[in-house]
């Protein structure tokens, strides 16, 4: 393991250390109380726009899943050690990010998004397409791999954990695994404010990132 090139503020990493020791803490206890040891999540840190610092604080203790906001098809893809592209929120999208995947040895694996809660201040596909658009990734882009699902949902269905827009994620996650034999697709749902209802719900990616590295400061469209 390289040491990373950035300076880290010891004090600063104390934070992130304990914030991620919570809410790695709380994850466990989530998928534990899930009952499905088949079925596990991965906490992904989300930075945002706080400083590569942060990130490397983050590494240094031990963390490996990192969520990176950007929305460059053709930067994206020539990322050699890319794990994921959460955000294909279109048919458009899926074909734009294929073609810059033209010189990509392996397929790169994407997220379907679905804009679950219906906002217009969220991207995705409606939950009613989400069969035609899966259909039209895995037939004609080659150099995309499906591998997931992906919502953010609207912040106010969290009471009790009953959460319609994660719902809705599961039942467009069974319709594509019906209509196309996808049967290991993930979802990838939930943020600071709600991913223990979302892993109540079978969600196998939580997002986390103000809850880890402090407040956002400024709200991205999403
Ligand atoms: C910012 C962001 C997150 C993390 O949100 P928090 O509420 O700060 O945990 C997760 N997913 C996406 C897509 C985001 O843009």
């Amino acid at each position: 393991m390289s040491t990373p090139a950035v300076a880290v503020d010891p004090l600063r990493k104390q934070d992130i250390a304990a914030n991620l020791a919570e809410i790695a803490g709380r994850v466990a206890a989530a998928v534990a109380a899930r009952g499905d040891p088949s079925v596990q999540t991965r906490l992904v840190a989300v930075s945002k726009t706080k400083p590569a610092s942060d990130i490397a604080a983050a590494y240094e203790l031990g963390h490996r899943h990192f969520g990176e906001n950007s929305n460059k098809c053709k930067a994206l893809a020539s990322v050699p050690n890319l794990w994921v592209v959460e955000t294909i929120d279109s048919a458009k999208k899926a074909v734009a990010m294929n073609k810059a995947c033209e010189g990509r040895e392996e397929p790169l694996s994407v997220f379907l998004q679905v804009n679950t809660s219906g906002e217009e201040s969220k991207s995705g596909i409606a939950a009613s397409e989400c069969v035609a658009v899966a259909t039209e990734i895995v037939q004609t882009c080659t150099k995309l791999r499906l591998k997931g699902l992906m919502t953010i949902g609207a912040a106010h269905n969290v009471h009790d954990g009953v959460n319609p827009d994660f719902e809705l994620l599961v039942n467009c996650r069974k319709q594509i695994a019906e209509a196309l034999g996808l049967n290991d697709l993930e979802l990838s749902m939930g943020m600071s404010d709600d991913f223990e209802a979302a892993i109540k719900y079978g969600s196998t990616n939580v997002r986390v990132g103000s809850s880890i590295f402090g407040a956002r400061s400024y709200p991205p469209k999403n």
